[in-house]
């Protein structure tokens, strides 16, 4: 590894005679905590921003020029870093834009998701509502397949355009080529970078209100609006998660178990068992959705890590049910 800055005070990286000169900045021992919704976690050895397919392509033949893995970050909204930090090229996806084609909306992979909810619906577009107030961008949203109050993203996406980091082209994926579940897609495994997506939304008037805590809420109104679905959501939201102004977190850490086909609800699970709330030092459960970890100050990656698998354990010893975290751990643990 070998990287320097040349004349023009940008990186370029010597392989078998070749020098090669990048446009974007890649900058050394770059802290990630603050990249991240749990605010814990340590440095990237190599870090970039990309705001376009070009300088994604640069980013990737810099990691591939200098045998770098790569970590592919969005708004940092679903990961752990380890305290010991990545140790490789982090390559943070800014690629922007919304922009709509009569029911569709197309979207770069470092819009934040929520900005392209709010923009749906101030364009009267009915689809993605349900999935208000997530954080995080729109390709970390088709990588997790982000779901919420009976709506997942998979529903109303088109189709995918990722960038392959074997053959550095770029294709489009349709959505059954995805291989979308419950929170996962294929994104999560292998090489591909999603760059931009096409979300089939609809100007036809029809909101879900299948998920109990909406029946409840509009009980008295079965054929809401999109803002006061949105509006909805967010007071609903506000109730079960922390304030990430206020404490580190990165939303569910579990998934829900799935036996036999069936989603068990894990959350109610940890309620029987009298951990919501618990609390161990920095680091706790929240009291009011008890799938929620929450960093209440200084904890580290370790200790995150640590309380998640003994509250796994806890749930496994009276069960018998195994359970698996949600979100990904970046770095060595
Ligand atoms: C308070 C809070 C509430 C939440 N509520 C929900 C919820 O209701 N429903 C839900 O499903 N999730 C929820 N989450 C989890 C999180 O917001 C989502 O998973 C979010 O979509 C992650 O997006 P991100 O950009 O932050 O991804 P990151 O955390 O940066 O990355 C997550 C994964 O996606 C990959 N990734 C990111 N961008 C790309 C890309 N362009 N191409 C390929 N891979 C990529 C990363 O490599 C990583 O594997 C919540 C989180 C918090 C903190």
């Amino acid at each position: 590894m070998n990287p320097v800055r040349n004349n023009s005070n940008k990186y370029s990286s010597k392989n078998s005679g070749e020098v090669i000169s990048y446009r974007m900045n890649i900058k050394q021992n770059v802290p990630l905590k603050n990249l991240t919704t749990f605010k814990v976690g340590g440095c990237a050895n190599y870090f970039c921003k990309v705001k376009s397919v070009s300088e994604l392509k640069e980013a990737v033949d810099f990691s591939k020029k200098n045998s770098l893995q790569v970590f592919v970050l969005g708004g940092g909204s679903n990961i752990l870093v380890s305290d010991s930090g990545f140790n490789g090229l982090v390559i943070k996806i800014e690629i922007k834009g919304i922009s709509y084609e009569d029911e569709k909306a197309i979207c770069g992979a470092g819009e934040n998701w929520d900005r392209v909810v709010e923009s749906s619906i101030q364009n009267k577009l009915y689809g993605i509502e349900n999935l208000s107030f997530i954080p995080g961008t729109v390709g970390g949203a088709v990588a997790g397949n982000i779901g919420a109050y009976g709506m997942e993203i998979k529903d109303n996406l088109e189709w995918v355009e990722v960038f392959d980091t074997k053959n550095l082209k770029t294709i489009i994926l349709k959505k059954s080529e995805c291989k979308f579940d419950y929170r996962d897609s294929i994104f999560k495994k292998n090489n591909f970078i999603i760059t931009k997506i096409c979300l089939k939304l609809s100007y036809e008037e029809n909101v879900n209100l299948s998920y109990k805590d909406i029946k409840e809420y509009f009980k008295n109104n079965n054929t809401p609006k999109l803002k006061k679905v949105r509006s909805a959501i967010g007071k609903i939201r506000k109730n079960k998660f922390p304030d990430l102004k206020k404490y580190g977190t990165a939303g569910s850490f579990f998934k829900n178990p799935v036996i036999e086909g069936n989603k068990i609800h894990l959350a109610k699970i940890l309620d029987n068992l009298d951990m919501k709330g618990l609390r161990e030092g920095s680091i706790g459960i929240s009291e009011k959705q008890p799938l929620i970890i929450i960093n209440y100050g200084s904890a580290s990656a370790k200790d995150v890590k640590t309380f998640s698998e003994k509250v796994a354990h806890k749930v496994y010893k009276k069960t018998k049910i195994k359970i698996t975290p949600e979100i990904i751990f970046v770095g060595k643990f």
